[in-house]
């Protein structure tokens, strides 16, 4: 028998809007609507005390990057070498992780958050040029930020002794090209360059060799437009929101078989139960099979594991990563073989092609894929792909090579009866081997 549905305003209450709270408030994205809804407060707040103790203070907040990693973002401003010489923030804007669209909307609705935090942020690591680099086809995220920053300029939010600090600071809205490996912090930073995006050897890390090989600071975008709200709020407000080793709140993106898909901005920790009933319950006629916790590079997770906590910790007991917590949800309806494949063909495609595991194995991976669903396959394929899978994990030249890899082999682990029904005839095969070349 279903569970009783509980309230909606209960299933409500899970929501946490903080980076999100202006996104329903009309014209939020112009300097008057945003100064009237806390706009800059934090700014000027910021500047009232020395750089190094807002590094001890983002420390003390718990806060982590939203990019994937989850690194300690004050200790990542601490990193910056304080010896007077030239050095950069640089901003990751460039979102492109399948099922993630969170840091779209933010730039859309809420673009001054993104350069308030970016202020603060160059004035704790004492950079005064800023550089957010935007994915290719944001066009109009790019058009939004580009905007906003003419109108912090116009005030003195931005550009020669802020505020009347004395700090100055310049700030720069590149466009990228829609290479999705330049969301690799490294490889953005050559696209940055005027190079062409591939991720470069480290060490040198970019703290101490950047942005033209000068110490950089890069931040995720949804990293830096929570800033502004923690500095208002403060180390333990923020603290409070979230759960152990996660502070705050995090955009989770829930797409697929939910009736209502969309971003849901609550704390840390919370559920993938609580998220499809915030998004209104899975479809009519569907039943959770299995999700990626943080888009298609995160290992795979089941509907046994719909409980666990997402944060950074529990997701990784539960053998998967967090990452950009695109939540996207398929039931017992989508085959998860398929799924993989179209992963795989965007990971052939985007692989930039510098190191052989990565370059050739996706490659290859998407022609085995094709002639398992073709029905053409036999049981040592699946064997091939995790030898593919096993050259690829911990050995290709940046972390493309793992996220492409990480849904084959956690459908192996759980669906590989999905896989055997292809091969042993039990279902009917998706594609024409002759028309698509599968051998
Ligand atoms: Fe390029 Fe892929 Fe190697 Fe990364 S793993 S450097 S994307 S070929």
């Amino acid at each position: 028998m279903p569970a009783p549905s509980r309230p909606r305003e209960d299933v409500l209450s899970k929501l946490t809007p903080v980076v999100t709270k202006r996104w329903l408030s009309p014209g939020a994205w112009k300097l008057d609507v945003y100064e009237q809804l806390d706009g800059y407060k934090a700014l000027r707040k910021a500047l009232r005390h020395e750089p190094s103790e807002l590094v001890a203070f983002m420390k003390e907040s718990g806060h982590r990057g939203r990019g994937g990693a989850g690194f300690p973002v004050g200790m990542k401003w601490q990193f910056v070498p304080d010896d007077g010489n030239e050095h950069y923030l640089v901003v990751n804007a460039d979102e492109g992780e399948p099922g993630t669209c969170k840091d779209l909307p933010l730039m859309m609705n809420d673009p001054h958050s993104v350069i308030e935090g970016v202020a603060i942020a160059s004035y704790a690591i004492k950079a005064d040029r800023a550089f957010v680099y935007v994915r290719g086809e944001a066009v109009h995220a790019a058009r939004r930020l580009r905007q906003a920053v003419r109108e912090a300029e116009e005030v003195g939010y931005l550009g020669k002794d802020i505020l009347g600090s004395g700090f100055n600071l310049e700030v720069v809205i590149h466009s990228g090209a829609g290479a999705y490996i330049c969301g690799e912090e490294t490889a953005l930073l050559d696209s940055l360059e005027g190079l062409r995006g591939q991720p470069r050897l480290r060490p040198p890390f970019p703290a101490t060799h950047g942005l033209y090989q000068k110490p950089s600071c890069i931040n995720n975008v949804g990293t830096i437009a929570a800033v502004p709200h923690i500095v208002l709020g403060g180390a333990e407000w923020w603290k409070s929101l979230g759960s152990e080793n996660a502070a705050g709140t995090m955009i989770y993106s829930v797409s697929g078989r939910v009736k209502h898909p969309g971003q849901y901005e609550c704390a840390l920790g919370t559920t993938l139960s609580e998220l499809i009933e915030l998004a209104g319950g899975m479809e009519d006629g569907h039943e959770l099979r299995y999700f990626t916790p943080g888009g298609s590079s995160t290992p795979l997770l089941t509907d046994e594991h719909k409980d666990v906590p997402l944060d950074f910790d529990n997701v990784s007991k539960a053998g998967s990563i967090l990452g950009t917590t695109a939540i996207m949800v398929f039931s017992d309806q989508d085959c998860p073989v398929l799924a993989c494949w179209r992963w795989m063909k965007f990971y052939q495609h985007e692989s930039c092609g510098k190191c052989t595991p990565c370059r050739e194995g996706n490659y290859w991976m998407v022609r085995v894929y094709e002639r398992i669903l073709s029905g053409n396959g036999a049981e040592k394929d699946l064997k091939l792909l995790e030898d593919a899978c096993g050259n690829l994990l911990g050995r290709a030249f940046c972390g493309l090579g793992d996220g492409a890899a990480s849904s084959v082999t956690s459908s192996l682990k759980f669906f590989r009866q999905d896989y055997l029904d292809y091969i042993e005839g039990n279902k009917r095969p998706l594609f024409d081997a002759e028309k698509i070349g599968a051998h």
